[in-house]
């Protein structure tokens, strides 16, 4: 095959079985890969209803046709499984290097199945691969991980892996790619549920392309678009994420409320962040390069180099839970690395705590002692240790803000802001409202994002809406969140980064002067030979999409559940009724958009039928209706695995 590689690798930890299948030609057509690839077979092979943490579950990894080609931005890894920490579709997608490894090995998947009777790692050395001991990696941290298995392989290899945090089952653990890049939702958990504790891979092969020349002309352009794009090369090739602290209105001690630019603390400003920066980074040979090198310059860790600080830390681990000492945020996110947990969920679950000490509804007593103040920044990085270990208090935390308001009740639910299970990013709500409450893993601003766009590329969006390839997002927010749902599912299926912005230039490549997703038709013909077009892309888009979909409703998702969270001082206001009126209207016309059933928010037969998947079709209604949705099964807290070295 062109693009693809043709393989599917199949891991059984429980028999300690490696197979090659062939990539079969209709799924790569239909599914492209990456999330294509990894949506399809969890549909296919999790059965609904099952733990997310036992040996039922299934993990796939996955790079995508373009992966590993002359076309920059493209060494992204989709990692999706059941996730423990919502109970739905879990899926992260990773920068790095190990998508490439991974697609240069000869590899298009990655499905993990079963679990194994002590730790293991996988060794991918090209066509070679070997599961093998794993008891002297158990119980580190990523970076001793990473570091162990570089020097037994050799430098030129890359690791995904878990720390502690995944070891303990922590429900929002991480699969951390090269140290410091994250795929979140839990999956870290489902590695550690199944005693996988790390993937090696060298991969030295080539991905073969149909037509090359046109190919590489191709991957020029786009190249150059990106070098002379200003919104790139000034902003976010020069402070990364950072940027998004002045107009993204993080919020403020548990969402109490949200931040303009002019109230974000000097401390915590793009420019302050340069006083602790030694150099940029970037993955591969990506023309953008939006990360961060930094040095911590003082305290328990001074000295410690960390890489990849986002704005999503600053603001869950930072303002949101009330801190504002850059250096306490750089060991925090130093620390989520190492021990490999998401830091958004981590600093939702612990802005949650707080907040709930601060109504009175958990007391020092419940937390062994340790304050949980806004500002105490000593008493939250111990906290993060506790969660990882899943010791003391941290127990609690490490089931996710969901489950933990389950556990704590008292009124703890009335206050847990949550869609699906899932706490979402410091991203406000006025411009992720719709694509928060649909998304198809739970609150989420990078599924699809109905306003943002324009702020971003204020050059290219508006050509776009002029010459009608993308709604005006004021006019129809809903068929603009269409757009751009489609947008992300091919760049997380063609294995590209959605880019530091999540920008339509990263998104969908040579847009600016193609019908929309022309651009990436004519790349993927000219990658892969296969006869794709704007059209067949949009619709690959939706089938992959209308899946996940499915795969959620199969978990018991329904229309009752793609609501936005309420605070208590606005439920039954004349506000709060207004919000759930102008909810109702834009969810209807989404669902009417979606070919979702009006009523139960199920697609319906007619749309999955035109999208293909008749199959899926006849078992929702044959074993349908599913038990209702209530977050991922609960363990007792003392049948957690817990403790392991300190990081
Ligand atoms: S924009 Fe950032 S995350 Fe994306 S490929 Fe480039 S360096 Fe990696």
């Amino acid at each position: 095959m062109y693009g693809w590689r043709g393989t599917i690798l199949r891991v059984d930890l429980t028999n300690e079985t490696i197979t090659k299948q062939p990539l079969d030609e209709s799924v790569a057509r239909d599914f492209i890969g990456g999330r294509g690839f990894n949506s399809r077979t969890l549909f296919e092979e999790v059965r609904p209803g099952i733990d997310p943490l036992g040996p039922e579950n299934v993990l796939c990894l996955a790079p995508g046709p373009l992966t590993g080609t002359p076309l920059s931005l493209t060494s992204r890894l989709e990692v999706s499984t059941l996730s423990p920490y919502s109970g739905i579709l879990g899926d992260g997608n990773v920068g790095g290097s190990f998508a490439t490894f991974l697609k240069r090995a000869g590899y298009d998947q990655i499905v993990i199945t079963g679990k194994a009777s002590s730790p293991k790692y996988l060794w991918i050395d090209d066509g070679k691969v070997e599961l093998r001991d794993a008891s002297d990696l158990w119980g580190k941290t990523t970076w001793e991980t990473t570091d162990i298995l570089q020097e037994r392989h050799g430098e030129n290899i890359s690791v995904a892996c878990i720390g502690q945090a995944g070891e303990n089952l922590v429900r929002f653990a991480s699969t951390i790619v090269d140290k410091h890049s994250s795929a979140a939702r839990g999956s870290g958990a489902v590695w550690g549920s199944k005693n996988l504790k790390a993937i090696a891979v060298r991969g030295t092969g080539k991905v073969e392309l149909a037509h090359p020349e046109a190919f590489k002309q191709l991957a020029r352009e786009d190249r150059e678009f990106f070098l002379k794009d200003r919104l790139q090369h000034e902003v976010i090739a020069v402070y990364g994420t950072h940027i998004g602290v002045m107009s993204w209105w993080p919020g403020y001690r548990y969402f109490q409320k949200y931040l303009s630019g002019d109230e974000i603390p000097e401390s915590l400003r793009p420019e302050a962040w340069k006083n602790y920066e030694i150099r940029r980074a970037r993955c591969d040979d990506c023309p953008v390069g939006c990360k961060d090198v930094y040095r911590i310059p003082s305290g328990e860790r001074a000295g410690e180099v960390g890489s990849g600080l986002e704005y999503e830390c600053i603001f869950c681990l930072g303002i949101n839970c009330g801190v504002q000492d850059p250096i306490a945020i750089m060991e925090m996110e130093n620390l989520a690395d190492q021990y490999g947990m998401c830091v958004i969920p981590l600093g939702n679950a612990i802005a949650f705590a707080k907040e709930l000490h601060h109504r009175g509804v958990i007391t020092r007593e419940d937390t062994g002692g340790l304050s949980l103040e806004w500002e105490d920044a000593d008493s939250q990085i111990e906290l993060i240790h506790q969660i990882a270990l899943r010791e003391g208090f941290g127990n609690v935390i490490a089931e996710g803000m969901y489950s933990m308001a389950k556990i704590i009740g008292g009124g703890a639910m009335e206050v847990c802001y949550h869609v699906k299970g899932l706490s979402r990013g410091p991203h406000p709500p006025g411009l992720f409202a719709l694509a928060h409450a649909t998304g198809t893993r739970g609150a989420d601003h990078l599924r699809g994002r109905s306003w943002a766009y324009g702020e971003n590329d204020p050059e290219v969006f508006p050509e776009l809406v002029r010459k009608g390839f993308v709604p005006d997002v004021e006019e129809d927010p809903v068929g603009a969140l269409a757009v751009s749902e489609r947008a992300t599912t091919l760049t997380d299926a063609i294995g590209r980064c959605k880019g530091a912005v999540n920008s339509w230039v990263c998104a969908v490549p040579l847009v600016w002067k193609c019908p929309l997703f022309g651009g990436l038709a004519r790349l993927l013909r000219a990658a892969t030979g296969f006869d794709f077009g704007a059209a067949t892309l949009e619709e690959a888009a939706d089938r992959i999409y209308t899946l996940e979909r499915a795969f959620n409703v199969r978990q018991g998702i329904t229309r009752v559940d793609d609501r936005l969270p309420q605070k208590p001082e606005v439920k039954g206001t004349p506000k709060g009724e207004e919000e759930l009126r102008k909810h109702a209207e834009m969810l209807a016309e989404y669902y009417r958009v979606h070919g979702y059933d009006p009523e139960t928010g199920i697609p319906t037969r007619e749309r999955l039928e035109r999208l293909g998947l008749r199959r899926v079709a006849d078992e929702l209604e044959a074993h349908g209706p599913y038990p209702a949705w209530d977050g991922p099964p609960l363990w007792p807290l003392d049948a957690y695995p817990h403790g392991g070295t300190r990081a």
